[in-house]
């Protein structure tokens, strides 16, 4: 990013051109540059005001100057006074000071640097430019402080009530109150399950199955649980400042983000709480050591199986599922809609170590490389493509002599067309099986790689498994696997009654013997 020169005349600059030959619009830019040049600001372009309209509108650089600003182009405008960027009534300078405050941009002159985000320089800036803004202030000013006083008081200034509460206007006085409705028992069990160790992504599941409505009024999710789980007006209090606005510009529309402050104030309300502070802070203190962090790498921790096992009825990853109070954690689908019946994570992970010792098992058959199947099978395919190769050289030479002879007079015209479709449909045969012979030894050669390399491995992971961390587990397995298909659609836990079947992809692909 850099810096933009703005120049305009002012009604002075224009009355002195007219009495002399001074160039005023090239005095200013060499002076502006000059400065720059002392502040060490980079300049790379130089906006001239050609026309002299009094209101932005009638100022084409001005209107795009603004524009470029809204969007953050540029560090900082230099102008000879901050008078040149906005004269006449207040909703121009209001627009004016917005776009520069809303994108930070600085405000050069020889004089002062004004940062339009700096309180200090807000005051200069607006007193300079803006005495209606400045006024402006002094009323939201007067607003905030009667908002603090309401709520010394203990009454909700809010406009909108939290989730599980009404707003209710006092009695024989000013302001409101908040009292708990129907959806206060459903805040209350989110914070028990969250504080007895169940997880939000299953609060999630479970609050969408049960179809309680949530506050956006679509379907629950990860976010809208952790922002009921810490809001402290669920104990009783009234937060304020929790999420500062901060907003951004872009082509002329604000938008507001409210990014959560971690510094707040809290004031004693009227209104009665949801759940105990105990409870509360218990939760804070499970919020604090779960981040909402999605994604594999805190999954990883906990999950050996995690970003390997996926669901083969809709194809997500499937996650952990902790059930807390002793109960083992299962594995299942994250998409609540998904019928894909979850099992016990452990049950799982024995199932895909069951089927790397047989893979074992079926590879370690062979002992040796050169002793495995498919090292004879790969000399009988490359057997088979040199007699292929063969039978095309012999189907060339009989396609010479049917020429010959047609042309000796031996075969009529007849005979020739028969005995070089004849020819060439055996040719077209015979190369068909050469490429499907070639894919073959590939395969094999393949599968004896995969197996040479595979062997080794696998006894490396079964071996290290046991006594390896949850996460050099996880590093063992996806070392071998690439991924593993998990399908369950009976509720049978496990033993014969369970029909979970898993489908494991190696790394390095093969194929197992025919007879397998
Ligand atoms: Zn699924």
């Amino acid at each position: 990013m850099s810096d933009v020169i703005y120049l305009r005349k002012s009604r002075a600059d224009l009355e002195l051109e007219s009495r002399s030959e001074v160039d005023v619009l090239s005095r200013h830019e060499a002076e502006l540059r000059r400065n720059a040049a002392r502040l060490g600001r980079t300049v790379t372009a130089v906006y001239r005001e050609v026309v002299s309209g009094d209101t932005i509108s009638a100022r084409p650089m001005m209107m795009q100057l603004l524009h470029e600003v809204e969007l953050g182009k540029w560090d900082a405008v230099h102008v000879v006074e901050t008078s040149r960027l906005a004269r006449g009534d207040t909703i121009d300078q209001g627009i004016v000071a917005r776009a520069f405050q809303l994108s930070g941009t600085l405000i050069v002159t020889p004089s002062k640097i004004v940062d339009p985000n700096n309180e200090y320089d807000e005051d200069y800036f607006e007193f300079d430019l803006f005495m209606s803004r400045r006024e402006y202030k002094a009323i939201t000013r007067r607003q905030q402080r009667g908002r603090i006083a309401s709520m010394n008081e203990g009454k909700w200034v809010a406009n909108k009530a939290p989730y599980g509460y009404d707003r209710q206007k006092l009695t024989g006085e000013k302001g409101w109150t908040l009292v708990p409705n129907d959806k206060a028992d459903t805040v209350r069990s989110i914070f028990q399950w969250y504080t007895s160790g169940m997880g939000t992504s299953l609060i999630v599941r479970r609050l969408n199955e049960t179809g309680v409505p949530s506050p956006t009024g679509k379907d629950w999710t990860n976010c809208v649980v952790r922002a009921i789980l810490d809001n402290p007006s669920y104990t009783g209090m009234i937060p304020w400042g929790r999420r500062p606005a901060v907003k951004t510009v872009r082509g002329g529309a604000v938008t507001v983000h409210t990014p959560r402050a971690k510094e707040y104030q809290l004031f004693q309300g009227r209104h009665e709480p949801i759940v105990t502070k105990e409870i509360f802070d218990a939760a804070q203190d499970r919020l604090a050591h779960n981040k909402s962090r999605p994604g594999p790498k805190q999954a990883a921790m906990k999950n050996p199986l995690s970003g390997l096992v996926y669901c083969s009825k809709c194809g997500r990853a499937m996650v952990r599922r902790p059930y807390g109070n002793g109960y083992p954690d299962g594995l299942i689908c994250p998409y609540t809609s998904c019928d894909n019946v979850g099992s016990r994570l452990d049950l799982v992970e024995e199932a895909v170590l069951d089927g790397l010792r047989r893979w074992l098992m079926d590879f370690d058959a062979g002992k040796r490389p050169e002793e495995a199947p498919e090292a004879s099978q790969a000399a009988q395919v490359q057997r088979a493509i040199r007699d292929a190769d063969k039978e095309l050289a012999d189907l060339q030479t009989q396609l010479m002599r049917i020429y010959d002879l047609t042309e000796q007079g031996v075969y009529s015209s007849d005979d020739f067309l028969t005995r070089s479709r004849e020819n060439a449909a055996r040719r077209q045969a015979a190369e068909k099986r050469l490429e499907d012979l070639a894919a073959e030894l590939a395969r094999l050669q393949t599968v004896l790689s995969a197996r040479a390399e595979l062997v080794p491995d696998l006894r490396h992971i079964l071996d290290a498994y046991d006594g390896a961390t949850v996460e050099e587990k996880n590093a063992l397995l996806k070392s071998v696997l690439s991924r593993v298909d998990y399908l369950k659609t009976n509720r049978e836990r496990w033993g014969l009654g369970s029909d979970m079947s898993l489908t494991l992809y190696p790394r390095i692909p093969f194929s197992f013997p025919p007879d397998r």
